[in-house]
Formats: structure tokens, sequence, C-alpha cells
């Protein structure tokens, strides 16, 4: 998520708020953060306030000495009394998500995000937070952890954004082992999301070996998750983050998916990103995206051959071989997203998805325009 550091006077407890720049077309300013150049204090009745002057004065919250050109009628940020601003939901985003926990019962080896073991329940703070959505909001991400560790009340989120965006798809990413409980994967099918999709993580066509990239032993957990989520009509995908450990069994994996899950509507293969547990392990997990190209190419041949979507995340069209760059979806989030000096000129950079801004370090030698 993007952040901003600012100085801030008055705001003693993180503040939610959605951003109006004019104040006008509002009901109650009370959700309201007013974002507004030359403003030295917070008009009464906001939330709070953000303007771009340093000496910021007066009794209500409000932060200063900021770049005000980052803010968008819409955006939904929280200021906490460390003075950082962070948006939580970006009005020009189309990659806008719910942070349903950041507990989890997996412990995977290059997981970007090591889970918490303790925390509050987010729920509440999360309903709050989708009520200030724009309404015409066209997409929803529900992430984690492992957003089914909040059980019952990831259905709440679900409703909640179901009311509060109802154009909006939405897509969570779970590792599905909750899924194995066939009444809660009924559950979400009663929630009659048309437009809802799951992604679920697996990593080989071998349990032992998925079971040691996830750090519990949960392969057939996830299996049986698959099964019950198809059986009552869940859109689902399934996700193979690449590494040192899976890329040698890709095609054997494809062939497992198409065998065991014909019904999947997409088979995604991740570039992986080198932050969390990823860095921490990365000299068991860092191969060159370039040096895995065979095994890629052959396991997205074996399921489109077979009728099944497949799609590579997050790679470079540059270090994939042209057969299958039609497969490349750009998913980096915007705030994460950056091209190397390399990418100057070249003609394919509105299409290429770059690179995760933490993957500045390890990314392909076979960087080249094109
Ligand atoms: S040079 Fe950069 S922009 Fe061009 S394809 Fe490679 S990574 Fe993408």
């Amino acid at each position: 998520m993007k952040q901003i550091h600012t100085n801030i006077l008055n705001i003693k407890d993180t503040i939610l708020g959605k951003i109006t720049l004019t104040g006008k077309n509002i009901f109650g300013r009370k959700d309201y953060i007013l974002v507004q150049k030359g403003l030295i204090s917070c008009p009464s009745g906001y939330a709070a306030a953000i303007t771009n002057i340093t000496d910021i004065i007066g009794n209500n919250p409000i932060a200063g000495g900021t770049d005000i050109e980052e803010f968008h009628e819409g955006d939904v940020v929280t200021i906490n009394k460390e003075g950082e601003i962070t948006f939580l939901y970006e009005i020009e985003s189309t990659s806008n998500a719910v942070f349903a926990t950041g507990r989890c019962n997996h412990r995977c080896i290059m997981c970007p995000q090591p889970p918490v073991v303790h925390e509050e329940d987010m729920t509440p703070f999360n309903m709050k937070l989708i009520s200030l959505f724009n309404k015409n909001t066209q997409e929803v991400g529900i992430t984690g952890g492992e957003p089914t560790m909040i059980g019952d009340k990831l259905f709440d989120i679900i409703k909640q954004i179901k009311k509060y965006t109802p154009k909006a798809a939405i897509s969570i990413l779970s590792n599905g082992v909750k899924f194995a409980d066939r009444d809660y994967a009924m559950k979400l099918a009663l929630c009659n999301c048309c437009d809802l999709q799951i992604d679920v993580p697996i990593f080989s066509d071998v349990a032992k070996l998925h079971n040691e990239i996830v750090g519990a032993n949960t392969f057939y957990k996830t299996v049986q998750g698959l099964y019950n989520l198809a059986l009552f009509g869940t859109k689902i995908g399934i996700r193979v983050v690449v590494h040192k450990k899976t890329y040698k069994r890709l095609p054997q994996l494809a062939d497992f998916i198409y065998h065991n899950f014909p019904f999947v509507c997409n088979v995604a293969f991740m570039q992986m990103e080198t932050i969390g547990m990823a860095e921490e392990n990365i000299h068991d997990l860092w191969i060159d995206p370039y040096d895995y190209n065979k095994q890629l190419v052959e396991a997205i041949e074996i399921l489109r051959s077979r009728g099944l979507q497949a799609s590579v995340y997050n790679a470079q069209l540059c270090v994939l071989p042209e057969q299958i760059r039609d497969t490349a979806i750009q998913s980096i989030s915007e705030w994460k997203d950056v091209y190397l000096e390399e990418c100057e000129g070249c003609k394919l950079i509105v299409q290429c998805g770059g690179f995760f801004a933490s993957n500045k370090k390890y990314h392909s030698s076979h960087i080249q325009k094109i």
C-alpha cells in the first residue's frame, strides 16, 4: 500500500477517512478527510485535514507538509499517530483489496509477508473501510494472511463488499485448507456472489514437496477444499509461485491440474516477489526466470492444448519466449510496480508488467529492451 510520511497535530489514534478535495456533495463530514492546499487548520466536523503547509495550528486533527497531488477525490486513507498516511483504497486503482487478517495456517518459505501470531479482530475496521469505497468500484480483492482464518466473518466482509460496491468482482486469495470443511465451502456459495473467484496455490503434484513449501501437512486438505469449492459451483483459479523448488516439475504439475481439477478457470504461474521469507530463503529459492522458460512453456502448452486457460503473472515480456508472451498479465499493483534503466525506449513498456520495486536486487539478467 502506498504510504506518505508527514507531520501531524492532534492525532492520538488512527483516523480512517475518505478523501475530499472540495468538501462538496458529501453527507456529513465525520467520515471525510479534507485535503486542501494552503489550509493551516482543520475545519470543524471533518475526521481530519491534510495540507501542504508545514506550520499547522488549531485543535482539530491535521497532517501538514504533504504533497497533496498524491490524493484523489474518493481515496480512503488512514493517518496514524506516527504521521504515516496509508492509502487503503485508491479510486484510480484496479487492484484495491481488503486485508482480512495477518494470521495464516501456513508458513510458506517464499511468503512475502510473514504472518503474525496475534492481532486484534480487524473485521469491524474492514466493515467501516468497505463502507467508504466508491459504489462503482469494479474489483475488490480479499487478502491476508489467510482470509479464512477469520472464520465466518469472511462472509460478513463479502456481503459488505456486495452491499457497498455492487458492481465489483470479488477475488479471494486463500490456501484453500479451510474449504476442506464442506459446510464452510457451502457458506461461501450461499453468499450468492456470481462474480467471485477464489485463487488457491498448489505448488507441486507431489504432496511432500507442496507440504515442504507451505510448512504444513495440508496438501490433501487443499485438494479436498478445491473439490468442495467446485461442488458448490465457486469459480476457482490455481496459483503457482515459480522458484528453485517448483520449476522442475511445472509440466507434471500442469498435467496433475488438468487430470484432477479440470474445472478451474485459470492457472497462473507467478514470478516470486523477493521480500519477507523469500528474501530470507533467497539462496534456496532464487532462479533467474529466464532459466525456467523451458519448463514454463511446456506447462503452459500442456494446459492450453487441453483447453485450460494459463497465465503468467509478474513477468517481464523480454524474458518470456514469444510463444507464451500472450499469457502475461500486468499483475503487479501500481504502487509497487517499477521499470529498470534497461527498459528505457522499450517498445513493449506499455504492455509489460515491469518489476516489483522490491525485486530490483533480484531480477533476470536477460532484461533487454525490445
Ligand atoms: S525491457 Fe523492460 S519494459 Fe521492455 S519487456 Fe523488458 S522488462 Fe519489459
